[in-house]
C-alpha cells in the first residue's frame, strides 16, 4: 500500500516544523514530538510506504537505507557504543498511528524489556 499523504509527508516537504537532525537523499531523521527517551529520533523514507506490511522484495536497499541513516545517527549522537533500540510499529496491534514507513530510534537511558 502507498500512502499519498501523512503528517511525515507535510514534514518531508517542510510544511509543518520538526526538529531535523538527520537528512540525505532518500531519508529523513526528526525528533518525536512525545520523545520517550532522551534520544527518539523517527527516521522516514521520503518515498511513502505505508509500514513493513507493504514492502516487497524490490524494497530490500530502499529498506537497508533507512536503517543505516538510524545507526549512523546513533554513532553520532554518541548512544551506539551504550546501545539503543530501533522499532517498527506495523498496524493497530503493533501500535501504528503514522501510516507512513518509520524507525523509531531510542536511546539515550537503559531501556527495559519486554517493553
Ligand atoms: P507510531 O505510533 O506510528 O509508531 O509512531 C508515530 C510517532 O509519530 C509517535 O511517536 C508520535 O509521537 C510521532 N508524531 C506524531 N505526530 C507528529 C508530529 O507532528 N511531529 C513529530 N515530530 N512527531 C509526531
Amino acid at each position: 500500500m502507498v500512502v499519498s499523504e501523512t503528517i511525515f509527508s507535510k514534514i518531508i516537504r517542510r510544511e509543518i516544523p520538526a526538529t531535523i537532525v538527520y537528512e540525505d537523499e532518500h531519508v529523513l531523521g526528526f525528533n518525536d514530538i512525545h520523545p520517550q527517551a532522551p534520544v527518539h529520533v523517527l527516521f522516514v523514507p521520503k518515498r511513502p510506504i505505508a509500514n513493513t506490511d507493504a514492502l516487497a522484495a524490490s524494497d530490500a536497499e530502499f529498506m537497508g537505507r533507512v536503517i543505516l541513516a538510524a545507526s549512523a545517527y546513533a554513532r553520532t549522537a554518541g548512544i551506539a557504543e551504550r546501545g539503543y533500540r530501533l522499532v517498527m510499529n506495523t498496524n493497530p496491534d503493533g501500535g501504528q498511528t503514522v501510516y507512513h514507513l518509520h524507525v523509531h530510534l531510542l536511546g539515550g537511558r537503559p531501556l527495559s524489556w519486554p517493553p
